[in-house]
């Protein structure tokens, strides 16, 4: 992977009110992302950052506004045919699959050849630093390397964008900040626009190139980290 193919992903007064509900659980979030670039969805449970995550992902149709992708809007496409490659909050492996048949899933999902699949897939693990586990089963692996196959997982795939959900969250602090690094070297490696859901300031300060502060659906401020710490917009 080479980072001329990355793509930049525009966010165009994106809002979901879901059924019945009084407020919108996304409102009005427009958002202009470089190509290459790492922004943290930084804001309180609640907000709405995995319903922006989803409707990128597109396992939820929004309400209104648009997402564009590459200067294309991706909206009417099913979620598999939208390139863009998403790691859980659980992760989310197959449990009765190798960490290596997780990797391939999206490709033999796809009808690549096998041996394609299989020598892909290995290439994944290899990069996330996981090739020496590839026939372990992801209850045999600890919780930072379901992380990395989960994520080599999404990558297998050349998405256009890369989408992770509080990556992080079920990790132990020391655990974290090894993956926080690993996260983000492979996120340079790969050369792909990223989008990072957390809770937590310091992680969104120290990994992402701009930060996207969110509460209660509205975007209240994106900026680089240095400028939302010396500055923030609001008290929140
Ligand atoms: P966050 O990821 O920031 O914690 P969510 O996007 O999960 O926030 O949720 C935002 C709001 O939308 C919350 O009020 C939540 O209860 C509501 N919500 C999330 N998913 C659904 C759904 N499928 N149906 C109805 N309401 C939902
Ligand atoms: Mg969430």
């Amino acid at each position: 992977m080479t980072s001329s193919t990355a793509f930049d992903l525009k966010l165009d007064a994106v809002t979901q009110r879901y059924k019945g509900a009084a407020t919108a659980a996304v409102d009005a979030v427009t958002l202009e992302i470089a190509a290459g670039e790492l922004v943290a969805l930084l804001g309180p449970s609640g907000c709405g950052k995995t319903t922006l995550l989803r409707i990128i992902a597109g396992f939820v149709q929004q309400t209104s506004g648009r997402v564009v992708v590459g200067g294309r809007p991706i909206d009417e496409l099913p979620p598999h045919r939208r390139e863009v490659g998403v790691v859980f909050q659980n992760y989310a492996l197959f449990p009765h699959m190798t960490a290596l048949d997780n990797v391939a899933y999206g490709l033999a999902a796809r009808g690549a050849p096998r041996a394609q699949q299989q020598a892909k897939a290995r290439e994944m693990l290899e990069m996330v630093q996981m090739a020496h586990l590839a026939e372990r089963l992801p209850r045999e692996m600890s919780g930072g390397q379901q992380q990395r196959v989960a994520l080599a997982r999404a990558l297998a795939v050349d998405p256009r964008i890369l989408l992770l959900d509080e990556p992080f969250g079920a990790l132990d602090k020391s655990l974290r900040l090894d993956m926080q690094i690993e996260v983000k070297r492979i996120q340079r490696l790969a050369g792909i626009t990223c989008i990072m859901v957390t809770h937590d300031q310091e992680e969104a300060l120290s990994m992402a190139d701009r930060v996207a502060v969110i509460n209660q659906g509205r975007l209240e401020q994106f900026d680089v980290p240095n400028e939302i710490y010396d500055r923030p917009a609001t008290l929140f």
